[in-house]
């Protein structure tokens, strides 16, 4: 059994308990000096307070609980949590409070802190800066997600240069988590079907502020040992492993929701490995309310949103057929006789949903099952509409229902504790917690240009300190020499022009970009009048050699002694080194070639601490760019990748040393570099708040979460009749549409006018269940248009034979207009749920 984390603390201190199982500590740092204080080591090695805590002698606690001094610190932090807890925030604040019951945000990975391992990169990273936001704002969310027992790999690199990778065991005890306990009941556990047998999920908790993230684990000793590995691993294991941890995540996480939840009225798919979540919902519906399947379907669909993060169709995570159809009966099970069957289920994971052999996709299954889908940058966007073409055959691209959220970054967890004393200035209290206005300033002049330069030498000289000792221990850990190690004491220069870099390495991100012309970069680091320093980090997944080869060429040239002092790679990126590097850096540069970055958030990061953003025009960049506030590289118009590379390398070396370090090296008498502080104001003051987590989860409240939950509450009143009658107007619309055709529209040009007539033939369906459109697509000088033709007199003999018509804008020829029939209903997304089409022959 896993012992119940409970402390007995001394009651003068007993309060330490909740706050150090609140990770609001990762972006709230008034409490750092008290964890620091109880145990000064601990701390800055783990930074988890709950380790910290559990690590304390009696004695140790004894003596803090008459420490005066330290009691008064701790009272005015938990009253200062109390304060954050109690005050209504911005959206409940309003009577948006009562337009929505809650959102379940389902996630396969979260990054809230480095104490709590079940992430692996940018996708956690958002998930977590998303809860993080919602418990600023007072949004009503939960949190469901996976425990891992083993978290994402620990980097090292080994004496050759090459990434070793290590899984440290993730004792839930030392987790700032709960076991979600029941007055009655005990500690609340999830029974799940699989073939041959029912695997018991224990839940778990971590408290992220206001908010609540519920996280099942397997590794229940009632479980069968392979049963009890479900969840050892963060995207470990084979497909099958996989599915089974996606049938946990969706369907588990569905029944935390009903079991704990039963306002949840959102359901928010972040990714689409769990979009089994999707069908859970609807089948507990059909049970509960006695609905078919495709009723509850039609009812839940209303409530469901997914984000997408893929901007190429090979990353959708699919599964083979036969594996799908070994885990999934238990669909049918208590629904025989309530128009389930198994096939039509799995048919929403393929294109061609008559192809039984066609793998099934998580992310068709999320579109299919969400009224609304959204991608997570505007270039994102526009990929997606590419990529699910295949969903909506005969639909314009333009018209593929994915519209896009920009992701944006929890400000207070990466700002730094000098720029917050900046933005204090500017802002006030309160700051990032309310959304903030669309007309975005620079930084006004009641902030000087010496306090902007002063918060950035901070920066630079705390990650030069931060990086000599992170390489000094990873060299001494590594068994080198003490030569080497003491060495480190003296790498980077605090004065000097530094340029970060941390990714995933990986090759369509080029992390060695900057590697393809040596003997130009050897010339930036030597310059001795402009000189230039870089650090860089980042993880190669473990089974990509190409990711590997490109950190070890990295660590060659920081090795080498010519460079060793301004080239430094820093191992084992995750959150808190991310925090140093992009509180630290003068520029952050990000390489990654177009339109594969479907995001990216870490430039993000840098913004609220006045770093300055180098970036290929790909994810976020492309929409935050001008002259004014950053550098591009190339110029975005694609090619091949070859072809690419060579515009973008020479780019990124012309960008440095004709405008990047001139600027920076170019100061006035006081030895300030007024040009730089311009760009900073530009950049900080404008894109901070656009990027910020704030903007993005107001954005979600109001184009998904607010609309949805209108949409699902409509459909569900009268014992979700308004869902009955959808579900049976979809069946007459894809029974009845081959009958329907368009017969030749005759044309009437007047002066005033262009008038169009055409006749229609709809079969069996009646006029009001659909609209006819004239349609022109996109053309240099035209964006795409659709005209409503309205129904005029039926045609005399016919059957549902009408006449239509409508008139033409005198700006556009009619050669360019397609009439076209699509279903039509007031209260459905469309062509979202329902992408049938017909187009004039
Ligand atoms: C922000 C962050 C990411 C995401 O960064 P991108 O490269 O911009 O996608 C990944 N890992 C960590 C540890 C981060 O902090």
């Amino acid at each position: 059994m896993v012992t119940i984390p409970l402390l007995e603390l001394p009651s003068e201190i007993a309060a330490l308990q909740q706050i150090a199982l609140d990770l609001r500590w990762t972006w709230s740092h008034e409490g750092d000096a008290l964890w620091g204080h109880i145990d000064e080591k601990l701390w800055e090695r783990t930074l988890n307070p709950w380790t910290v805590l559990q690590g304390a002698s009696r004695e140790r606690l004894k003596q803090l609980s008459q420490d005066q001094k330290f009691l008064d610190k701790l009272n005015g932090f938990v009253n200062a949590r109390n304060e954050y807890l109690n005050t209504p925030g911005w959206f409940r604040d309003t009577d948006r409070g009562n337009q929505l019951g809650g959102v379940a945000y389902f996630s396969m990975e979260f990054g809230l802190g480095s104490a709590l391992p079940i992430y692996a990169g940018g996708l956690g990273i958002l998930a977590g800066d998303v809860l993080k936001s919602a418990s600023d704002l007072d949004i009503p969310v939960i949190g469901i997600g996976l425990l891992y027992q083993e978290g994402y790999f620990r980097q090292l690199i080994d004496g050759r240069g090459m990434q070793q990778e290590f899984y440290p065991y993730n004792e839930p005890s030392a987790l700032p988590v709960e076991p979600v306990i029941l007055p009655e009941d005990g500690w609340l556990k999830i029974g799940l079907e699989m073939p041959g047998r029912v695997v018991q999920l224990r839940v778990w908790k971590a408290t992220v502020g206001r908010v609540t993230l519920y996280l099942l684990d397997s590794n229940d000793p009632i479980n069968s040992p392979l049963d009890r590995g479900i969840t050892a691993k963060l995207y470990g294991g084979g497909p099958e492993l996989r599915l089974m941890q996606e049938i946990v995540l969706g369907v588990g996480g569905w029944r935390v929701v009903e079991a704990l939840h039963p306002e949840v009225e959102i359901c928010h798919v972040n990714e689409g490995h769990a979009a089994f979540a999707i069908i859970e919902r609807a089948r507990q519906l059909a049970l509960k309310s006695n609905l078919d399947f495709w009723e509850a379907l039609w009812a839940t669909r209303a409530g469901n949103v997914f984000t997408t993060h893929t901007p190429v169709a090979a990353g959708f995570d699919r599964f083979p057929a036969e594996l799908l159809r070994k885990y999934l009966p238990y669909v049918e099970g208590a629904l025989h006789g309530r128009g389930v069957k198994l096939e039509h289920v799995l048919a929403l994971g393929r294109a061609d949903q008559s192809n039984s052999d066609e793998p099934f996709n998580m992310a068709f299954l999320a579109q299919r099952g969400s009224a609304i889908t959204i991608g997570v940058s505007r270039l994102h966007g526009e990929v997606s509409r590419r990529i699910f073409q295949p969903l909506f055959a005969r639909w314009p691209s333009c018209e593929v229902p994915i519209g896009y959220v920009t992701n944006g970054v929890h400000i207070p967890t990466w700002d730094s504790a000098g720029s917050d004393r900046v933005w204090n200035k500017i802002l006030g209290k309160g700051r990032w917690r309310t959304p903030t206005g669309k007309d975005r300033m620079p930084i006004p002049d009641s902030v000087s240009d010496e306090d902007l330069w002063a918060m950035r030498g901070e920066g630079r000289q705390r990650l030069v300190r931060y990086a000599r000792y992170h390489l000094g221990r990873q060299l001494r850990e590594g068994g080198f020499d003490l030569e080497q190690v003491q060495k480190a004491e003296t790498v980077l220069d605090p004065n000097v022009l530094t340029l970060g870099f941390a990714r995933r390495f990986t090759e369509y991100k080029r992390p060695n970009l900057l590697l393809r012309d040596l003997a130009r970069l050897d010339k930036l680091l030597h310059n001795p009048m402009y000189p230039v320093q870089i650090v860089v980090a980042g993880k190669a997944h473990p089974a990509d050699t190409v990711g590997k080869g490109m950190i070890q060429e990295w660590i060659n040239l920081a090795r080498n002694p010519r460079y060793r002092n301004h080239v430094v790679f820093l191992e084992d990126y995750d959150i808190s080194l991310a925090q140093e590097m992009t509180q630290g850096v003068d520029v952050w540069i990000n390489t990654p070639r177009r339109p594969w970055e479907a995001c990216g958030t870490s430039g993000m990061k840098v913004l609220v601490n006045g770093g300055i953003n180098c970036s290929t025009l790909d994810g976020w960049w492309d929409e935050a760019y001008t002259d004014e506030v950053g550098w591009s590289i190339g110029d975005g118009s694609g090619g091949t990748a070859e072809g690419v590379d060579a515009i973008d390398i020479q780019s990124l070396y012309d960008v440095l040393e004709n405008k990047v370090i001139p600027e920076y090296y170019d100061r006035d008498g006081l030895g300030l570099p007024r040009r730089w502080l311009q760009r900073i104001r530009h950049s900080m003051g404008r894109l901070t708040p656009e990027f910020s987590g704030a903007r993005m989860m107001t954005d979600y409240v109001e184009i998904a979460y607010l609309p949805l939950a209108k949409a699902i509450r409509e459909r569900m009143r009268d014992r979700c009749a308004p869902a009955r009658m959808l579900n049976q107007w979809s069946r007459t619309l894809y029974s009845r549409w081959n009958g329907l055709h368009i017969g030749n529209p005759v044309v009437n040009q007047s002066e005033a006018a262009t008038n169009v007539v055409v006749p229609v033939y709809l079969g069996e369906l009646t006029p009001n269940a659909v609209r006819v459109e004239m349609f022109a697509d996109q053309t240099p000088e035209h964006a795409p248009e659709v005209i409503m033709l309205h129904q005029e007199n039926a045609i005399p003999g016919s059957t549902n034979g009408y006449i239509f018509a409508g008139a033409i804008p005198p700006s556009r020829r009619m050669e360019d207009y397609t009439v076209r029939v699509v279903p039509y209903h007031p209260n459905a997304f469309l062509p979202a749920e329902l992408p049938l089409i017909t187009w004039q022959k």
